[in-house]
């Protein structure tokens, strides 16, 4: 294929990504799938269901395709939008049942902030487990006779798609910066400045995760942000003839910018989101006693924090600092052992995060109450 070939249909999935893009859910057929087939389990979104169709080439399997509507797995499940009951729907309504001599479905990890796997077992007889986090690890994951990796359950993010969630984010704020500036500056400024900050963003994603993002330095970041971004824009508006002034300006709209995008782990868990840091902290606490050491929540957990202690048979929280909060542990734990916790001793029982999606997305919106009993840890 050529390279423009390539590059094309690359920019456009790259920029689409932003918007929720759904494709019919149901049954498909990957290859030439046989009763033995592995079943695998995906959202809606086009450009994933695309993606896993050109990764599972060559292979034979059968992918459901449940209602997450139209948004990407991750996204969908910490959001509400893709539940158990979406996959109990897609396992009734698609016919799989009829079409393989097995019982055995395999969840996205990614998706287990929001679908619950204990129940689509009891409710289908389906025996559910968690893939990879990623979809490039399936591959891998089938040739090893369908066993997950420990690295495979870690959520990578290379510098590559980093750039690429770069461009996500900085193509449409560069254009509307671009617009919205023409008429203060004039079109060689704006365009001076709209390009600024684009390359403040691509420089931010690059950096991600060494700068802060939380905590008192975290202004740090916003700032030397915003400073940069007015020092290329004046420096671009000079050499282009303008005063320079149109410098600071677009700085602080940069500011304004910078905080948007590192609030933005409140749509895409990875970073602890600035705004809903902000005296709305909590922790993830581990209630010994409760624990049995079933390990579901070792299987869902994103950033490798909880670890099988092998001679108590119970898990701990190994690598708290790497937590993300995400939710995924405790709302697959059997024993209800995971919780979270507020500073101020506030607590959010696993009941209420199972029905609010209480994580990191929902934890600004979801009231808690002050008068919670307390539990020991
Ligand atoms: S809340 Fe923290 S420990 Fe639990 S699954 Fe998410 S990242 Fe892992």
């Amino acid at each position: 294929m050529t390279l423009p070939g390539r590059f094309l249909p690359w920019l456009r999935d790259t920029l689409l990504r932003m918007f929720p893009h759904a494709t019919r859910p149901g049954l498909r057929r990957i290859g030439r799938p046989g009763p033995d087939a592995p079943v695998l389990l995906t959202g809606n979104f086009t450009l994933t269901v695309a993606r896993l169709e050109r990764v599972l080439a060559g292979r034979d399997a059968w992918l459901l395709v449940a209602d997450s509507h139209g948004i990407n797995v991750w996204c969908a499940a910490g959001g509400g939008h893709l539940t158990h009951h979406d996959v109990i729907a897609v396992i009734r309504s698609s016919g799989i049942g009829e079409r393989v001599a097995h019982r055995r479905l395999w969840l996205p990890q990614l998706a287990a902030t929001g679908v619950e796997r204990r129940v689509v077992e009891a409710r289908t007889g389906w025996r559910a487990d968690w893939g990879p986090a990623r979809l490039e690890d399936l591959p891998a994951f089938l040739d090893r006779g369908e066993r997950v990796a420990r690295r495979e359950r870690t959520m990578r993010f290379p510098p590559w798609e980093r750039l690429e969630m770069a461009l996500v984010w900085a193509a449409p704020t560069t254009l509307v910066a671009a617009a919205a500036l023409v008429p203060l500056v004039g079109i060689a400024a704006a365009l001076a400045g709209a390009l600024s900050i684009g390359l403040v963003i691509f420089g931010i994603f690059a950096a991600l995760p060494r700068l802060p993002v939380e905590g008192p330095r975290r202004w740090l970041t916003y700032a030397g942000g915003a400073l940069l971004a007015g020092g290329l824009a004046a420096g671009a508006d000079a050499l282009l003839g303008g005063s320079g002034h149109a410098g600071w300006l677009l700085g602080a709209a940069t500011l304004a910018m910078l905080a948007l995008s590192v609030d933005l782990a409140g749509t895409t868990p990875w970073y602890a989101s600035t705004i809903n840091s902000a005296g709305n902290r909590f922790d993830l606490v581990l209630d010994r006693e409760r624990c049995t050491g079933a390990a579901d929540c070792v299987r869902v957990c994103p950033r490798d924090v909880l670890r099988m202690d092998g001679r108590e048979r119970k898990v701990r929280i190994a690598e708290p600092e790497a937590c993300i909060r995400c939710g995924a542990c405790v709302v697959q734990c059997p024993e209800d052992a995971l919780f979270f916790r507020f500073a101020d001793g506030r607590v959010a029982p696993p009941a209420q995060v199972r029905a609010t999606r209480m994580n990191m997305l929902g934890r600004r919106a979801v009231p808690v109450p002050t008068d919670e009993a307390p539990r020991s840890s």
